[in-house]
């Protein structure tokens, strides 16, 4: 999801000498957590080399889908970072992750059946208690949006465009057939279409709950703490990006509709 950012995002991201960031909690778990993703992404791709029959293909592109699904809702941050619950009146659990060298403000839903809102602790040393609770009432939109339920399908879309693609090798490398260009092609119509639209959808889905953020919390204070991430740069990559609307865009949209 990240796309580009500017180098003063980076100097202002990370604190402390280049030894300290690196070995900490966080950034230990970012490692990871890309390895574990990488390697579960190239799962079906090994395994289709080494199938005997298409069906196995089918079969075993899934185990990798459902080791992700099992690693994003069980560790969302990984296994280092401290994770401590917090008090807010609010109908879901609220948590803080601790980081300590790199001063990502983001928080997220985690979890499907039990949804669980996470804050990152930059966020607390810039942001008042409204603002914070603001924050949080943007969770409980995309929650109460059912958004963390559209990830999952497009998780499993995804799967099943890695699976096409798995499904060609197979025939490309082991049975040497010409279904091979026929699941490429599929698989990259699957890709192509899911791609640039989505990121529009994306981008209404943050709107929808920037709105209930504001409905609940009041828009000057909801206001107030986008403007502060915004100013403070320390947003993460993909809030600048092509997934988040700009600034002017999300004052404006909470504006046009609140009245
Ligand atoms: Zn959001």
């Amino acid at each position: 999801m990240a796309v580009s950012a500017s180098s003063i995002y980076y100097r202002r991201l990370y604190e402390g000498e280049l030894l300290e960031i690196l070995l900490s909690p966080e950034f230990l778990d970012e490692v990871l957590s890309i390895l574990l993703f990488q390697s579960i992404m190239l799962f079906p791709f090994f395994a289709s080399m080494k199938a005997g029959s298409p069906f196995e293909v089918i079969f075993l592109a899934p185990l990798g889908f459902i080791g992700y699904l099992i690693l994003s809702f069980k560790f969302p941050l990984g296994l280092f970072t401290r994770i401590e619950p917090l008090d807010y009146p609010v109908p879901y659990k609220v948590y803080v992750a601790k980081l300590e060298r790199i001063k990502e403000a983001n928080a997220f839903v985690s979890g499907i059946i039990k949804p669980r809102i996470i804050l990152l602790s930059p966020l607390f040393e810039f942001l008042n208690d409204d603002e914070i609770k603001g924050v949080i009432a943007h969770e409980i939109g995309h929650i109460e949006h059912k958004d963390h339920l559209k990830i999952l399908v497009m998780l499993l879309i995804s799967i099943i465009g890695i699976e096409l693609l798995a499904l060609s090798f197979y025939y490309e490398f082991v049975a040497g057939d010409e279904f091979s260009s026929l699941f490429l092609t599929l698989g990259l119509i699957l890709t192509l279409l899911f791609g640039p639209p989505l990121s529009y959808y994306w981008r209404r889905v943050e709107l929808k709950a920037d709105l209930h953020a504001a409905r609940t919390v009041g828009k000057d204070a909801y206001i107030s703490a986008l403007r502060k991430l915004y100013e403070h740069d320390l947003l993460p990559l993909d809030w600048g990006s092509e997934d988040h609307p700009k600034l002017e865009k999300r004052i404006e949209y909470i504006i046009k509709n609140l009245e």
